[in-house]
């Protein structure tokens, strides 16, 4: 079985101890990823700190190389892809897009202006502040977007001038590997390295005395951790963390122009995005039609093998995540839901329930108030919209949500009312590079892209001179 390396101090490094990689569509291992020592942590965070004292000094040459970086994944794009789609499960042409993803966000820090801000400057005195980096930056990741979420830390803090130790998923870990061996031959040594292994490994990383700063990307509970450990030293953190995303769907909405939209905004990736639809509250004047609209498309898309060209979704990615969205199926059964479509996974190997609508629940069913992250969506009718903003509230999460309607300014208006990091109207799910990111309440603490994203990697010097 073939294994991926991991990259310490510019050198390829393999282990002893493996583990298995699941191919999700066939739930069988189909490689082995190397298993991180203690020993390996260390080493890769030395190499990153012998690494910041140069690389922090030049910034041209570091934008210079974050081009070189993009450039490097631009050649290599069918290979990544391929093997995002054996360990991840997704469609080839979204594994595909989500690597031309990760080379955009290189290409956009690369090009990113910052430029010291100059509070004053007079005959007495010259008050700039400036952004220094951190030092040694941990970047520990999911298993739903393993590439773009890599690029998502890297571009930001290599700008920054910081240097990174990256920690990717157990599920998902060989396309990150790869993404090193490709990096490897274009920054100098020990800019960035990769260690691989389970939440262990990751827990040793983020309480490594010389990491500065963790940035993850994960569930509120691993999140939650990460603070703590991070509290005893005071590190920085920047934590990236679970949602259970509102959408409330107007009276006054055409269904036909906006059943499209919901549908793929909770089932995009299988449903495993952390800002997809969650929960659907549509008003009851036009429930029946978005329904039906929901039902014909869920019955109508290809799931199957991310290879095979007609997929339009693959396979729920690890058989524990899996498990939990049937069992929320099951649980919404038990408590009043009507399966409206799907419900039943495929009698075939791997992890595939195909798109599932549940209809006739509300809060206190397990689907509507927890994280489902997966092929299923809870629909829930309502009549007076306060009602419903006061439902999607009502939840530790807080990273997305959306109203849909034919009058935008109404639109623009009500969403403010949502608690949310983002709120979207008449769409859900749009993240662009130059666009700040994050959750509030449970769904996160900091934000990604844009200066935003960049600001998180440093750290404030104000330079105060006397003239
Ligand atoms: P997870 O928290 O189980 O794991 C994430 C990473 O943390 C993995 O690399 C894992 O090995 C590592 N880890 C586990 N325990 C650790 C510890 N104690 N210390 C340090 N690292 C540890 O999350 P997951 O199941 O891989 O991802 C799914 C979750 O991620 C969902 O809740 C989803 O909503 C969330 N997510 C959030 C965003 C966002 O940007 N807000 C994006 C994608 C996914």
């Amino acid at each position: 079985m073939q294994s991926y390396a991991m990259l310490i101090d510019g050198r390829s490094v393999q282990t002893s101890e493996q583990d298995g990689v699941i191919n999700p569509a066939q739930g069988a291992a189909f490689a082995t990823c190397p298993r991180a020592t203690k020993a390996h942590v260390d080493e890769a965070v030395a190499a990153a700190a012998r690494a910041y004292r140069t690389w922090r000094n030049d910034e041209a040459f570091r934008r210079q190389k974050l081009n070189e970086c993009a450039g490097a994944i631009q050649g290599r794009v069918e290979e990544i892809a391929r093997l995002l789609v054996q360990e991840q499960g997704k469609p080839l042409q979204k594994a595909t897009e989500e690597v031309f993803g990760a080379m955009f966000w290189f290409s956009y820090f690369a090009g990113l202006e910052v430029k010291p801000e100059i509070l004053q400057d007079d005959d007495q005195k010259r008050i700039q502040v400036v952004h220094k980096p951190l030092g040694v930056v941990a970047a520990i990741t999911p298993w739903n977007f393993p590439v773009i979420l890599l690029a998502f830390k890297f571009g930001p803090a290599l700008l920054a001038g910081n240097t990174i130790v990256a920690k990717p998923s157990e599920y998902t870990p060989l396309s990150s590997l790869l993404v090193g061996q490709i990096l490897k031959d274009v920054l100098p040594q020990g800019v960035v390295n990769f260690v691989a292994g389970p939440g262990s490994v990751g827990a040793e990383l983020a309480s490594h005395p010389d990491v500065r700063k963790v940035s993850f990307t994960g569930s509120v509970a691993t999140g939650k951790k990460i603070a703590q450990v991070a509290a005893a030293d005071l590190k920085r953190v920047t934590l990236e963390l679970g949602g259970n995303d509102p959408a409330i769907v107007l009276e006054d909405v055409d269904p036909a122009q906006v059943v499209d939209g919901l549908f793929w905004s909770a089932f995009a990736n299988s449903g495993q995005v952390c800002t997809a639809i969650k929960r659907l509250y549509v008003h009851e004047k036009v429930y029946a039609p978005i329904v039906d609209g929901l039902i014909e498309r869920a019955k109508a898309v290809k799931v199957g093998d991310g290879f095979e060209a007609d997929t339009q979704l693959g396979p729920i990615n690890n058989k524990m995540q899996f498990d939990r969205v049937v069992s929320l199926v099951e649980d919404a059964k038990q408590n009043g839901g009507r399966i409206a479509a799907g419900g039943t996974p495929l009698s075939r190997p791997g992890y595939f329930l195909p798109p599932t609508i549940v209809t006739d629940v509300g809060p206190g069913v397990r689907l509507v108030d927890e994280e489902q992250f997966g092929t299923a969506l809870p629909v829930i009718k309502y009549r007076n919209l306060d009602d419903a903003l006061e439902e999607a509230n009502k939840t530790h999460y807080g990273l997305g949500g959306s109203i849909w309607t034919s009058n935008l300014a109404r639109g623009e208006e009500l969403v403010q009312r949502l608690e949310s990091g983002t709120g979207w109207v008449n769409h859900h799910m749009d993240i662009l590079p130059n666009v700040p990111f994050g959750g509030c309440k449970w769904s996160g603490l900091g934000y990604e892209n844009g200066r935003w994203g960049y600001e998180e990697f440093t750290e404030l010097q104000v330079v105060n001179a006397k003239k």
